[in-house]
């Protein structure tokens, strides 16, 4: 049998012929990037769209009829598409967002290479790193660049989305572009994240993600602002605030609510009206109930609101146009000391009312006990409320919660990432909880830094999927070229390994450094802070510009809220930031210490005077029961015994006296005195006494 005529034989030189034809395809792609990089190094600033394009450049080999008919189909894939490459790209700005179509032919990535202060502009039609807008187009796995972690959230939604939006899925030990934990992940991570890494938490955001540290720096601002900051219920933290607490109960008629400083999901909160009932050890927060909220068919009820920041510095805050609003599943009546304990009325936690009989799934807008916020909305404008000034004062709230940890995020992310300089090292998603009062006010509960994204519902895919969708849209992940970074710090370490002296080391800019000094100041809140726009200029094409261009065009359905699009509106939190600095930070906490420390000296002292009272009360019980012990004793004995008394003192006598040492004590007593006696010490004691008298008569 011929084995080159044989099924098997073909079947095996095809796939070599293709395996060849894929090397050299490859081979041939690096050697445009090596020449790209060569030229950007050389510091030859590029010809407009000349270069870095395979399909304009000459072709290195003449182009086989198959490839060319691969290529035209491939063109005309992606014009058929619709959807321009270029329209994602991450440099056009604002103007030519998502709906600036361009012509198939100028599907081309642009991008700027900074080098030694000049800006190049480069074309990159292979780096094609954005996700086709609809979630359901699957991208093939082989086109995708950006590789995202998800094995550390337990949210398997994540991943799906991620892998639609055309990133791959990575393990924790590679390259990852972006890892997406559900917990705080520890310094060390931070530390080790390479410079085009983002991570889906910052630094110190447990500075509003926690309730009691939440309470501190609302707290803190409230006493800096007190007209401004009234967006939280009163709050104390106990036992350090057990006193101020007592003292409001005492002039006030409230209900108040007691939940566990670290708690969540509703867990251990209660209400009463008598704080007294509150040990002085236990560790609580104690809040104003808000005991008129605002009802939805007679259910209470609050709001989820879903926050994106992608930089705190400068802080940029997205809030998302859908949410949640989770309601209660019985009917609302304000409390009493009898409903008092009825949880599934006083509180909306979907963990809590879940286990309700009440509780009713509902695919419509007008029903269930969990709805969008757009149903929300519809229903507020059929009750003739203002819509839109509820959401600006929500807008508001937000603003300033995250403003009441900002000294602190900001510090966190400069002491973590010194060199992130290309893109944002972090972003989060926060879930606002928000209870809104009758009269429409928003008050913030609690930030969460992990929202729940389990899906168990309709309204739950239809807000979370899109959320997460538009996360990954708005993050400026793409603005980093992983394999540039990656050359670039090789170079350094290189260079660091070798000494190479002479050539002062190249400091990196900041990704802020594109800003101006008035801009930093009024941001840092500086002396000469001014409310200017925080937004660099048009034509500074540095890292932060392109994030900012990025992410305007990349809104999806956030809204951008800081900074705010209204200047009157920015020139009012530029005091926020003015005051909110580390020193007031730090003093509070260490007042808060102090003030606890002391609350702990004053109960140790309170329990020690009560053990001694005690000891006390034992001591004289002891000696009234030895006394009513000796009474008890038989009268025969009694006698005896205080004979025996009697006789010892009868015959006491004075005990030996030494007569050598009577003589020195005598010898010791004259030294003393002939010492007083030369050193002429008396008369010393009595002039300076009078003098002292004299000078004081005299004045
Ligand atoms: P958790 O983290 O345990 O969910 P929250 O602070 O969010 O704790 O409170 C749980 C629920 O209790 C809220 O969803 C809200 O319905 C209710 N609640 C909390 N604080 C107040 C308050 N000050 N006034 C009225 N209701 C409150």
């Amino acid at each position: 049998m011929n084995l080159k005529n044989s099924k098997f034989f073909k079947r095996i030189q095809e796939l070599r012929h293709f395996s060849k034809e894929k090397i050299r395809k490859d081979r041939e792609k690096r050697t445009h990037v090596v020449r790209a990089l060569d030229m950007a190094l050389n510091e030859q600033p590029c010809l407009d769209r000349e270069w870095f394009s395979p399909e304009q450049s000459p072709p290195l080999q003449p182009m086989s009829p198959r490839r060319r008919m691969k290529k035209t189909r491939c063109l005309k894939r992606r014009a058929a598409a619709g959807k321009q490459v270029g329209d994602n790209s991450p440099y056009y700005g604002p103007s030519s967002g998502e709906n600036s179509p361009m012509p198939a032919d100028e599907a081309k990535l642009q991008g700027f290479i900074q080098l030694n202060n000049k800006t190049y502009r480069v074309e990159c039609p292979t780096r094609v790193l954005n996700p086709p807008m609809n979630v359901d187009e699957e991208r093939p796995a082989s086109e995708t660049k950006s590789t995202i972690c998800v094995s550390n959230s337990r949210y398997a939604m994540i991943g799906k989305i991620s892998k639609t939006l055309g990133y791959k899925l990575v393990k924790e030990s590679k390259m990852w572009n972006i890892l997406w934990s559900d917990s705080f992940p520890g310094v060390e991570l931070f530390k080790n994240m390479k410079r085009f890494q983002q991570i889906n938490h910052f630094p110190g955001m447990i500075e509003i993600c926690r309730k009691d540290l939440l309470s501190r720096n609302l707290n803190r601002m409230l006493k800096i602002f007190p007209q401004d900051y009234k967006i939280f219920p009163k709050t104390w933290m106990l036992p350090a605030d057990y006193g101020d607490a007592m003292n409001y109960a005492l002039n006030h008629k409230r209900t108040f609510i007691l939940k566990p400083d670290s708690g969540a999901q509703g867990r251990g909160i209660w209400l009463t009206n008598d704080l007294k009932t509150i040990g002085p050890h236990e560790r609580l927060i104690c809040q104003t109930y808000i005991n008129r909220p605002l009802l939805i068919d007679g259910y209470k009820f609050d709001l989820r609101v879903y926050t994106l920041i992608t930089s705190v510095d400068p802080l940029r805050i997205f809030v998302y146009n859908e949410g949640l609003a989770r309601f209660a599943t019985n009917k609302y009546v304000e409390p009493t000391p009898g409903n008092a304990n009825d949880l599934y009325m006083h509180l909306t936690n979907y963990s809590v009312n879940k286990r309700n009989s009440h509780y009713e799934l509902c695919d419509n807008d007008d029903c269930g006990s969990k709805r969008k916020l757009s149903a929300i909305n519809t229903w507020m404008r059929r009750h003739n409320y203002d819509v839109e000034e509820f959401w600006s004062n929500v807008d508001d709230v937000i603003i300033k919660t995250v403003l009441s940890a900002w000294p602190v995020l900001k510090h966190n992310y400069h002491a973590c990432f010194p060199g992130h300089d290309k893109i944002q090292a972090c972003f989060e998603i926060l879930g606002f909880d928000i209870l809104v009062d009758w009269k429409l006010k928003p008050y913030i509960l609690e930030v969460n830094h992990s929202p729940s994204f389990h899906t168990n519902e309709q309204v739950d895919r239809e807000v979370k999927r899109p959320l997460i969708r538009d996360t990954l849209n708005l993050v400026s992940t793409v603005l980093a070229d992983k394999r540039q970074i990656l050359k670039e710090d090789r170079k350094r370490v290189k260079q660091r390994l070798l000494k190479i002296r002479g050539d002062p080391p190249v400091q990196r800019p900041r990704l802020g450094g594109g800003t101006s000094k008035p801009k930093i100041d009024a941001q840092k809140g500086g002396p000469d802070a001014q409310p200017v726009d925080v937004e660099p200029e048009a034509e500074d094409h540095g890292p932060l510009a392109q994030q900012i261009a990025w992410e305007e065009s990349h809104l999806g359905n956030f809204r951008k809220i800081m900074p705010p699009p209204d200047l009157s509106k920015l020139d009012y939190y530029t005091r926020f930031y003015a005051q909110s600095n580390q020193v007031s930070i730090f003093a509070e906490t260490a007042a808060s210490k102090k003030r606890e420390d002391l609350a702990r000296k004053m109960r140790i002292q309170i329990e020690e005077k009560k053990a001694k009272q005690q000891q006390m009360l034992n001591g004289n019980a002891k000696r009234d029961a030895r006394k009513r012990h000796t009474v008890l004793l038989p009268r025969a004995v009694r006698e005896r015994n205080r004979m025996n008394l009697f006789r010892l003192r009868e015959n006491w006598s004075p005990g030996f006296i030494s007569d050598a040492e009577e003589r020195l004590r005598h010898t010791w007593l004259h030294m003393r005195a002939e010492a007083i006696r030369t050193l002429k010490i008396t008369e010393n004691i009595l002039v300076r006494r009078s003098t002292a008298i004299s000078t004081k008569l005299d004045s």
